[in-house]
């Protein structure tokens, strides 16, 4: 950029040379008093800029355009300049502008007035008096030469330094500024000679066209603003989605030419919901406008960000050299967004999920590589991996989920939806306290889906009511067939946030319960604490009813959502189950340790039961029973089991015990002998 600044620079002074040398267009009016008004409202106009408010602040613009081609008309292009140099120089010095911009923006004005000069001399030849020609056809044919060369000129020159302090395309830098400048900047020129006849008449007429120049100005402004708008998010200021497929189409073009790959990122908030939900939109608010400067910092030049719309953030890399470039920049992005974010006092730990798409190998088109980059975030957030490429792997993944929307509830129907049991123990005796009931899809083509592919749209698409109707209903059923088999064990059906939300929910259960007379206590319902936190009244007045009704509640998956257990003790809860993420490494990771431990202990001031999910070894299992966790389920005590086979399992674990406690007392006998 310097280089650039110095060609400028260098420009303005052979074109001022040449003007000078070459007998400039000198005036003859001779009007001391005007000169000196003019420059006095190019200065004023450079000194106190038009505001116009953006939403990422206020944006300053200055409208001395009309008084300096005033000057330029009347007094020829060297006074022009001399004025127009004076005021940038004196309104950057006012506004503290570095003195580069400083430079530059005097470089600037003088080769586009200098350039102009030099027309001016062509069409009305060298050493014409510029004011006396005034008015003649002449004179007018020259205005309209030296506005338009003016205007090219120096929006030219303000659009390849932005292009290239940004490292976008200069042929674009340019274009976009002359087409963004056309608005203002041609009613300004085309208010000069109205100046001038004011002039004419009287001077005292000047000041007071200040007014409408700047009303001009501002409404042209205004309209471009509009303009802006249409094209940029209105919380972030950043461009929105299609704005950024304007930009993707554009920088393509580019990356075409230039034979080279290009990529782009899909960002989405894995807690966004979550934040929403539970600390209120004013904070989601808050939080969405610090992603966007995170996410810019970490960009290379030339990479453009831009905000698709709710929690979801895009990317554009134009020009990378291959895929390990844009996963480093993947990785930056997340480790960006790793450091917890400050909203109103809080720290709030907020992760991303990026898919990535690279231009010419994933798509070449704008709404591919979008699309491409979006089923690699997708599965990124399946893998919790932070970042994926796409690969057509993902592709026949999400065909296949969205596939399997249409066919859920014939799924049901057809008996295709059942549900896998999984034992809970007592840690102290071992014995069996009950099973969790957990749904999968056994589909004729796909084979088992796990919960995680389809209870989510189900959620999106109201098809969770006929879900959980069918959950409810078969674990009632189930709990009753164990019961009068010999098998004293309490089901747990897992509830979504939709069926807490739902009035209706309690009713349903008294009805099945009634129906298969179950006593109520044999029913559990787990509870996400996200759930809870979505509509904490509502999900409260439920459980209230639930608990009046004889049912167990617990708390699922606790110590991820942003509750606090003190907040949960208000609810009609019994027991807390501590998710997985905290229990399968406790043994080894002393954080998770410390989370297991506190929340056991907690539990217990609080008279709720603990329950430890996703135990996976023995360590882990006895780790747990010696901190004093009342219950504990994984894949260490048992999978989750069909039917049939949990049902033999239950058997051999129910009839283990005694078998235990004769063994055990056999032991003891021995050793007393
Ligand atoms: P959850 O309620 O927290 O269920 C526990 C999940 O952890 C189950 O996954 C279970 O298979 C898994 N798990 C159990 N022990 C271990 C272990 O030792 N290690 C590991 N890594 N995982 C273990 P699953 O069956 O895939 O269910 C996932 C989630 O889907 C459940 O989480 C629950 O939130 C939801 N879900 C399952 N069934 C239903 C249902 O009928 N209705 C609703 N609304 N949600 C359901
Ligand atoms: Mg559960
Ligand atoms: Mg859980």
């Amino acid at each position: 950029m310097p280089i650039f600044v110095g060609g400028v620079v260098i420009a303005a002074t052979l074109v001022m040379l040449t003007l000078s040398s070459a007998g400039h267009v000198a005036s003859s009016r001779g009007h001391w008093f005007e000169f000196a008004l003019f420059a006095l409202l190019v200065c004023v106009c450079e000194v106190k800029p038009v505001s116009v408010a953006r939403a990422s602040g206020v944006q300053e613009v200055v409208a001395s355009t009309t008084f300096t081609f005033a000057v330029f008309l009347s007094f020829g292009p060297l006074l022009a300049i001399a004025a127009q140099a004076a005021a940038s120089l004196f309104g950057d010095t006012v506004a503290r502008k570095s003195a580069m911009k400083m430079v530059f923006n005097v470089a600037q004005y003088t080769l586009a007035w200098g350039v102009s000069g030099l027309v001016l001399q062509g069409v009305l030849g060298a050493g014409t008096d510029v004011g006396a020609a005034a008015f003649t056809l002449r004179w007018t044919l020259a205005l309209l030469a030296c506005g338009i060369t003016y205007f090219v000129c120096n929006s030219t020159l303000i659009g390849l330094i932005i292009a290239l302090s940004g490292r976008t395309s200069l042929w674009h830098g340019v274009t976009e500024m002359i087409a963004r400048e056309a608005s203002s900047d041609v009613v300004l020129l085309a208010l000069s000679p109205i100046v001038i006849v004011a002039a004419e008449r009287s001077l005292a007429l000047l000041p007071m066209l200040l007014l409408p120049v700047l009303a001009v100005y501002r409404s042209a402004l205004l309209s471009a603003e509009k303009e802006h708008q249409a094209m940029h998010d209105t919380l972030t200021d950043l461009p929105n989605r299609l704005h950024f497929s304007a930009i993707m189409g554009r920088r393509l073009d580019d990356t075409r030419s230039k034979a080279t790959h290009a990529a782009v990122l899909l960002i989405d908030l894995d807690r966004f919901k979550e934040v929403n939900d539970t600390l209120g939109h004013h904070a989601g608010d808050a939080l969405l406008c610090q992603v966007g400067p995170r996410i810019a910092a970490v960009l290379p030049p030339g990479g453009a960000v831009a905000r698709l719309g709710g929690d979801e953030f895009a990317v554009m890399l134009p020009s990378i050299r291959s895929r390990a470039d844009a996963l480093d920049v993947g990785g930056a992005i997340v480790a960006a967004l790793e450091a917890p974010f400050r909203l109103d006092g809080f720290n709030l730990d907020v992760e991303g999920s990026i898919g990535i798409a690279i231009f010419p190998d994933d798509g070449t088109s704008a709404d591919v590589l979008i699309k491409h980059a979006d089923i690699a975030m997708y599965s990124a957030k399946g893998r919790h991996s932070g970042v994926e490429l796409y690969n057509a792997e993902h592709d026949q993944h999400s065909r296949r989920r969205l596939g399997l929307l249409s066919e859920l509830r014939t799924g049901i129907a057809a008996g295709e939806v059942v549900l896998y049991y999984q034992p809970k123990l007592d840690l102290a005796t071992g014995e069996v306290t009950g099973v969790e009931a957990l749904v999968r899809w056994c589909h004729p083509m796909f084979g088992l889906i796990p919960p995680a592919e389809f209870v989510p749209f189900a959620e999106h698409t109201g098809l969770i009511r006929p879900l959980t109707s069918f959950v409810l209903r078969t674990a009632v059923g189930q709990a009753d067939a164990w019961l009068d088999a010999g098998l004293d064990v309490t089901v747990a059906v897992n509830l979504s946030a939709r069926s807490l939300h739902d009035v209706a929910i309690a009713d349903e259960v008294a009805t099945l319960l009634d129906e298969f007379s179950l006593p109520p206590d044999r029913l559990q319902l787990e509870i996400t604490e996200s759930s809870i936190m979505a509509d904490p009244a509502r999900a409260k007045r439920v459980l209230e009813q639930l608990d009046a009704m004889g049912l167990h509640l617990s708390i699922d998956d606790f110590g991820t959502g942003y509750s606090s257990l003190s907040y949960l003790q208000d609810l009609p809860v019994r027991e807390v189950k501590i998710d997985k993420s905290f229990v399968t490494h406790v043994v080894e990771n002393p954080r998770d340790r410390v989370i297991v431990r506190s929340t056991i202990d907690l539990a217990r001031h609080l008279g709720l039961r603990s329950t430890a999910e996703g135990i996976e070894s023995a360590a882990a299992q006895e780790w747990l029973t010696s901190a004093g966790c009342d219950q504990g389920q994984g894949f260490h005590i048992a999978r989750p089991m069909p039917t049939d086979v949990a049902t033999a399992w239950l058997r051999a674990a129910t009839q283990s015990i005694p078998t235990l406690a004769s063994e055990m007392l056999a032991v003891a006998a021995r050793s007393e002998s």
